[in-house]
């Protein structure tokens, strides 16, 4: 396995403007009731982290190690659905992993920081502090499995290859905050363009 000691970190706020900026980055539409985001025109709602908790206890009491699978895909179809907005902008990688980032950020999801080599995909690994998605859990593995999903589904839609997420560390499973790898996937059969049998 190769070395990360050449990984870039990225700062998530290296200013104070950005930590400033919420009120930039949602407008609300009282008119409307809408809450919609100034880049771009999605609308957005909020979802309380006590209210995920209650969801996924339930969802996790409801279908065992199969509830996994469904967080992990809807995380994916979120994931990917984020990361297109964000490459039709047309940016470069880094300055899509940034708007990525914010949008982590502006999202309540918790402190991101990334390491490895954006630009190739290669030795990719993020950190989570404060992860909203396991806030209040307890759990003997890691179980950030909607994040997981989202990671994955970014990734995918960002290289255009699949990735295998692991979850290293998890706040739910006592550690100090949540840790994640990419890995790439050799049996790839991920396609950014459909594949259309003739
Ligand atoms: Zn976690």
């Amino acid at each position: 396995m190769s070395t990360r000691t050449n990984a870039s970190k990225y700062a998530v706020f290296p200013n104070l403007d950005e930590r400033a900026g919420f009120e930039n980055f949602y407008g609300i539409d009282s008119s409307t009731g809408k809450i919609t985001m100034r880049q771009g025109t999605d609308r957005v709602f909020v979802f309380s982290a006590k209210g995920w908790s209650v969801l996924v206890r339930r969802i996790c009491s409801s279908f065992d190690s199969g509830a996994d699978v469904i967080f992990f895909e809807m995380g994916q179809h979120y994931g990917s659905s984020i990361a297109l907005g964000v490459k039709n902008e047309g940016a470069d990688y880094e300055r899509s992993i940034r708007r990525l980032i914010q949008r982590a950020i502006f999202s309540g999801w918790g402190k991101v920081s990334v390491s490895g080599n954006l630009p190739s995909g290669k030795n990719l690994a993020l950190r989570l502090d404060g992860c909203v998605f396991c806030d209040g859990r307890k759990s003997s593995k890691p179980s950030c499995n909607f994040f997981r999903g989202i990671l994955s589904g970014i990734a995918q839609t960002l290289y255009g290859r699949s990735f295998k997420v692991i979850e290293e560390q998890c706040i739910a499973s006592g550690n100090q905050c949540c840790k994640f790898v990419l890995e790439e996937d050799p049996y790839s059969v991920y396609r950014i363009e459909p594949v259309i049998d003739i």
